[in-house]
């Protein structure tokens, strides 16, 4: 059987709001003393009525309208019911048959040969977060859950797509361009550590001669956009060793286990539920302003890919480069902070994709928090014009303003890695290279343009690498030839 991995994505990213959906406790619930962030309304107490909070109903436009969706002007918010110990209320509002969003795109490149890929945006639909459960103890007959309602009523919009992936690594390039795009909107963070960005899989095999959609398992529990590729890929091969076997597939959810690598069975569709969706008496149905909607889609500010075609016209740097430095609103503005204080933007461009982001996820730091500022990054850079080091002692004049976040000039000072800048004792140091290195001078002459590279090396080697190498080369060359 010729067979096509399918992929579909639901999201739920969580509103940056400074209140709760339909009440007035704050959003700002992590850390906080359990059940501490609560009122009568979020932990549905009978008697309280909700609220909707219009800023809700602004980001997550924002969102539907960056997406290319369709508004529904005319949004009813449903009762979903169902029984679970964080739900106090036994039901959550959410949308239903007219969500606030329909029939979006979003374009993704692949980074193999920069093609284009369309992905279909089904809906964007608002519902509100349920609370949360703490296990605690080892599970026998003393472990139990705690309960902590601090995050009910929180709100999120959530984001589903059309199976139109074909591989783990769309969808992963999707998630990170719709991260950028919600920083881009500011109306969520995107942190997918901190559950402020959360992703089920929906994956498929398909016969590709029948054409038919294969049955489906749906992934949960994946904390970060490294886990959702490792996730899908395991489910994929898990569901191609099965029908290879001649065995099904059998609809169900599975949960993404982090530390064994492997995704088991939660619960299967069998038992689905029916959660019994009936329109929410307690609000009134929410007619959108055509106005409101028009001068949300006129004030959208600047999304990731016209911020990827401006860099690539303003910087002049290849879409590689664009696309990597816009993949997130942060890495974006460090970009162009640096950009205004120094000219070469491909030499800056070359640093931060290099080294910086290497670092910085070396030791699992977001580049808001880099040790090195823009201004340090170009403080050092100026130094190499200078000539005070080379391109190559930066790497290690860079690794310490990493580890210590000092300044450039600072760590060059104390730690003397400067250039030698003397041309005679540099001269000095070829011609003992030259005469201690006869074969290779031979090698040169014969037509082995290598062996230059070797004497380069040993004149670093000399000089730990202090030496400015294209004037090392030069010298060697001009005195080898003579
Ligand atoms: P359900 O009713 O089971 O939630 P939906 O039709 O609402 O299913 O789809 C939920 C998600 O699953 C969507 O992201 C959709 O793209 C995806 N999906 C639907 N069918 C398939 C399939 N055969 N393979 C992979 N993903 C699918
Ligand atoms: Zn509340
Ligand atoms: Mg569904």
């Amino acid at each position: 059987m010729r067979e096509e991995v399918v992929i579909g994505l639901e999201v739920h990213i969580q509103l940056m709001t400074n209140a709760k959906m339909f009440c007035h406790c704050s959003t700002d619930y992590i850390g906080k003393e359990p059940n501490t962030n609560t009122c009568p309304v979020c932990l549905g107490l009978p008697g309280s009525l909700p609220v909707l909070n219009k800023k809700v109903l602004e980001f997550a436009l924002k969102t539907a309208l960056a997406l290319n969706c369709k508004i529904n002007p005319l949004n009813i918010f449903h009762r979903k019911n169902y029984f679970y110990p964080d739900l106090p209320k036994a039901y959550q509002i959410s949308q239903y048959d007219i969500p606030l969003g329909v029939n979006g795109d979003m374009e993704i490149s692949l980074p193999e040969n920069q093609e284009k890929r369309k992905i279909g945006i089904t809906r964007v639909h608002l519902e509100e977060d349920a609370g949360k459960l703490v296990h605690e103890g080892d599970i026998t007959s003393s472990s139990y859950s705690l309960v902590d309602y601090n995050r009910c009523g929180i709100p999120l919009a959530e984001i589903v797509t059309e199976p139109d992936f074909s591989s783990p690594e769309e969808a992963r390039i999707f998630l990170m361009k719709l991260r950028s795009i919600v920083q881009h909107l500011g109306v969520c963070d995107g942190n997918m550590e901190e559950g402020s960005m959360r992703c089920d899989a929906n994956v498929s095999i398909r016969d590709t001669k029948t054409g038919t959609l294969g049955i489906k398992t749906e992934v949960k529990n994946m904390n970060s956009f490294r886990a959702v590729k490792k996730a899908l890929q395991f489910e994929v091969d898990r569901q191609k060793k099965l029908l290879s076997e001649g065995e099904k597939v059998i609809q169900e959810t599975r949960h993404w286990d982090e530390s064994k690598n492997i995704t088991v069975s939660m619960r299967s569709k069998e038992e689905a539920h029916d959660y019994r969706y009936f329109p929410e008496p307690d609000l009134l149905p929410l007619q959108v302003d055509l106005k409101m909607i028009e001068e949300t889609r006129k004030n959208l500010p600047e999304l990731p890919e016209e911020r990827k075609n401006r860099f690539i016209k303003d910087y002049q740097i290849p879409e590689y480069d664009a696309e990597i430095l816009t993949s997130s609103k942060a890495l974006g503005d460090y970009y162009e902070k640096t950009t205004s204080l120094y000219s070469n933007s491909k030499i800056l461009s070359n640093w931060i994709m290099g080294e910086l982001i290497r670092y910085l996820n070396e030791d699992k730091v977001e580049v808001e928090d880099s040790p090195i500022s823009p201004d340090n990054l170009v403080e050092m850079l100026k130094l190499i014009d200078k000539g005070v080091i080379s391109s190559k002692m930066a790497k290690e004049v860079f690794e310490k303003m990493f580890k210590t976040a000092k300044g450039a000039s600072q760590i060059v000072k104390e730690s003397g890695i400067i250039q030698i800048t003397d041309e005679n004792e540099l001269i000095e140091i070829v011609d003992r290279v030259i005469n201690e290195n006869p074969k290779s001078i031979e090698d040169f002459n014969q037509g082995k343009e290598k062996a230059l590279h070797y004497l380069v090396g040993q004149v670093m080697r000399y000089t730990d690498c202090r030496a400015k190498p294209d004037f090392v080369f030069n010298a060697l060359k001009q005195r080898i030839k003579k």
